[in-house]
């Protein structure tokens, strides 16, 4: 086997096989500049088009690919997390295969790490390429997400980064199965730097984050990093019990001084259908955590690798 390289590219496929071509050419261009040895680790993530195919197309056509197929789809996150366990370069670089991520940027993030950073990220200054909704709804994440967790993420960055491989090798001893990248990325800390770019649009292909996804996708990142969601509902039945306790002072008085009075059914249907919501609210959220200890409690594995195409 040849020495490790310096430079591990990791990338994620899923039904990429339109941008593949476009995306080797462009980013072996941009690495065989380098002054460093590479490679590109390039994880199938079980998909359904001709992407297997076309990665072993591009591996007749340049050195240095890896191809690890997964044995389905195991999903970004997990399809990362392969690719991580294989890079065995020094400093290792995730990046989409739409090209969303430039890889022009990638000199820029080596000279960066050459001066003694453990992580340069890339942050998107302009998202332009993105929907309005997407922005918007990214935008309100980040400010839940950094304002109940211990961890604040680094907004508009994504996965396209550099870490060096003490970066990787802290992420590996990781354990847990249910892997929301960024927050792992970010709670593993290290020495960190920040460059700007643009996004840029899909080279082909469609996105494979609809809202829905994005949405349980957020809460993934919630739930693994926080468990204030869970506080809440302690303070919530603080609070409602303190008004019912005023509440039930307030009646006590009234019938002292009025005598008994009927009518009061509509309070009544108010407040027992607001607690029964409220309730179900604090028991679905609890289901919530309860399910994400279940996962891990079963110790799947994250991934299974059907065959390694060096
Ligand atoms: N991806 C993957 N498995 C999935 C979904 C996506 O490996 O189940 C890959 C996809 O091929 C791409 C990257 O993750 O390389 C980012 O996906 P996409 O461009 O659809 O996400 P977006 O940029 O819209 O957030
Ligand atoms: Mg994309």
């Amino acid at each position: 086997m040849a020495a490790s390289p310096v430079i591990s590219v990791v990338c994620p496929f899923f039904n990429e096989a339109a941008a593949i071509p476009h995306f080797f050419e462009r980013i072996v261009g941009v690495l065989q500049q380098e002054d460093a040895s590479f490679e590109i680790v390039c994880v199938n993530d079980g998909s359904t088009d001709g992407t297997l195919s076309a990665l072993q197309q591009a591996q007749q056509l340049y050195d240095g690919l890896v191809v690890v197929d997964l044995s389905r789809n195991f999903g970004k996150e997990a399809a990362l997390t392969a690719g991580l366990d294989f890079a065995r370069g020094d400093a290792v670089i995730p990046i989409d295969a739409d090209l969303q991520d430039p890889p022009e940027l990638i000199p820029e993030m080596i000279a960066k790490w050459r001066e003694g950073y453990e992580v340069v990220l890339a942050r998107r200054v302009d998202r332009s390429a993105d929907t309005l909704a997407k922005r918007l709804t990214a935008s309100i994440f980040y400010k839940v997400h950094n304002r109940i967790s211990d961890i604040a993420l680094p907004e508009n960055v994504g996965d396209f980064r550099l870490m060096d491989r003490l970066v990787v090798e802290a992420i590996k001893r990781l354990p847990e199965r249910r892997r929301f990248m960024k927050g792992l990325f970010a709670w593993v800390g290290f020495k960190t730097v920040c460059i700007d770019y643009a996004r840029a649009e899909r080279i082909a292909g469609q996105s494979k984050f609809n809202g829905w996804r994005l949405w349980n996708f957020a809460i993934e990142g919630i739930t693994a990093f926080s468990i204030a969601p869970l506080k809440f509902w302690t303070y919530v039945g603080g609070l409602i019990a303190f008004g019912s306790v005023l509440y039930a002072l307030f009646i006590l008085v009234r019938t002292l001084v009025y005598g008994v009075v009927l009518p009061g059914y509509a309070s009544l249907l108010v407040a027992i259908l607001f607690l029964g919501g409220v309730q179900l609210v604090g028991i679905g959220l609890l289901g919530e955590y309860v399910g994400r200890v279940y996962f891990e409690a079963k110790q799947r594995p994250i991934y299974v690798v059907r065959k390694v195409h060096e």
